[in-house]
């Protein structure tokens, strides 16, 4: 009998009408033949409330121990509440079901509260409640250390359990959110944007790492690692209302017959560039400022140098989060007189655009095309990074919108 994972996310369980609707999809899931098991986040908003009363209590008062074990214990409690709620509707639909809480599976994780990661699903018991006939109700987000504490997965992290459960028990997994699949781009900048039936793993990985909200990024990493079948899916829709040509597929490259060369465009608004002015050139420089970095776990995303044609002295720009970009610039101060710069400036009004395409590996000029586009619009590039199936660059934050829809147009993804 074949194996389904459904996942519902906060706005599709935002209160009992809707987490009724879930109830139903699930319910034609069931009727159809297959075992189901199904993931839930917390309602909508919940998780922030929670997070914010954690950040009230004082996660970490000066010079005492940090409670980020405590912060799972509060903001975990959002999906047991779903959790229960579900079951409960399903059962009064005539199903059987009952629900399952990260620690009950068991999910056992990492220790890294906040941001735990999944290392193992024991499948026993999801597999007997689903051979019994069970739905399996599971809290998403949450999982226990080996020795029984409460982790969370890190925000947006019930994607990732779906997965990892649909890993565990051998199951395709359906993603159901507020959108009815992965699209060309945000459509809320871009009404032209288009809905993509089929994209790669690698394609999903890099969009939902450059801004794409739809999914996890370490979901997708895990769906490609494990192979695990996977589709979003809007759960705004009654149970065969949206008919066969609905959702996105996200699989394996060699699935998909039509190759476009770009299949979205992404942005992002969360990092800011630093630039160090006035650096010695010389050997070590990098590994100076980057080691320190990476020492405070800052994650450094883009870089480019460039040394002046006299002086000798070079300039050093990079992109890091923004919520890391004070600290960034407190490393550096503190080892000034070691790097040896001039000065140290930040800016926040950035926005990284990028082009995301398979196709990029077989065509030459996708680079170009970006350029120009940008160039024709008048936005400055600021920094650029490649890797083999992506283009980023950094514009003022300002043309965002008119750097998206121009590339949009640029690659045709209007015309699909
Ligand atoms: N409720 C959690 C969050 O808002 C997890 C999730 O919804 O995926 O981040
Ligand atoms: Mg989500």
């Amino acid at each position: 009998m074949s194996r389904l994972v459904m996942k519902f996310g906060g706005t599709s369980v935002a209160d009992l009408e809707r987490i009724r609707r879930v109830g139903r999809l699930v319910a034609a899931e069931v009727r159809s033949g297959k075992q189901v098991a199904v993931v839930v986040s917390a309602m909508s908003g919940k998780t922030n409330e929670l997070v914010a009363w954690t950040d009230q209590a004082g996660r970490a008062a000066p010079g005492l121990p940090d409670s980020d074990d405590e912060y799972d214990a509060v903001v975990a409690s959002g999906e047991q509440v779903t959790a229960g709620l579900l079951a409960m509707v399903l059962r009064n639909m005539g199903l059987n079901a009952r629900s399952w809480l990260g620690w009950q599976l068991p999910i056992i994780t990492s220790e890294a509260h906040g941001s735990a990661r999944i290392e193992d699903i024991p499948p026993a018991n999801l597999s007997a409640s689903m051979d019994r006939g069970e739905v399996a109700v599971i809290a998403g987000f949450q999982g226990r250390t080996l020795d029984g504490r409460i982790t969370t997965l890190g925000r947006g992290g019930s994607d990732t359990s779906a997965v990892a459960v649909a890993a565990a028990v051998g199951a395709s997994c359906d993603i159901y959110t507020d959108v009815d699949g992965v699209y060309t781009t945000d459509p809320r900048i871009e009404s032209k944007a288009k809905r993509l039936a089929k994209i790669s793993y690698e394609e999903m990985l890099e969009m939902a790492s450059l801004g794409a909200k739809v999914l996890q990024t370490r979901s997708v990493e895990l769906a490609m690692a494990q192979r695990v079948p996977l589709r979003v899916l809007s759960s705004f829709t009654e149970p065969g209302e949206a008919g066969e040509d609905t959702g996105t597929v996200v699989c394996d490259e060699e699935e998909i017959m039509e190759k476009r060369i770009v299949s979205g465009v992404a942005y992002s608004r969360d990092e800011a560039k630093v630039s160090l002015l006035g650096l010695p050139d010389h050997p070590g420089v990098s590994s100076a400022i980057f080691g320190r970095l990476a020492d405070a776990n800052v994650n450094v995303d883009m870089i480019v140098q460039s040394r002046s044609r006299d002086g000798g002295l070079a300039n050093m720009e990079f992109t890091v989060g923004k919520r890391d970009a004070a600290r960034a610039v407190e490393i550096v101060n503190a080892a000034k007189a070691e790097i040896g710069f001039e000065e140290v400036a930040v800016n926040e009004d950035v926005a990284k655009v990028s082009v995301i395409g398979v196709g990029m590996r077989s065509h030459a000029g996708v680079a170009q095309s970006m350029f120009k586009a940008l160039a024709d619009k008048g936005v400055n590039i600021q920094v650029i990074s490649t890797s083999e199936i992506k283009i980023s660059v950094l514009i003022d934050s300002a043309y965002t919108e008119l750097a998206v829809r121009a590339l949009h147009a640029a690659y045709g993804l209007d015309q699909l």
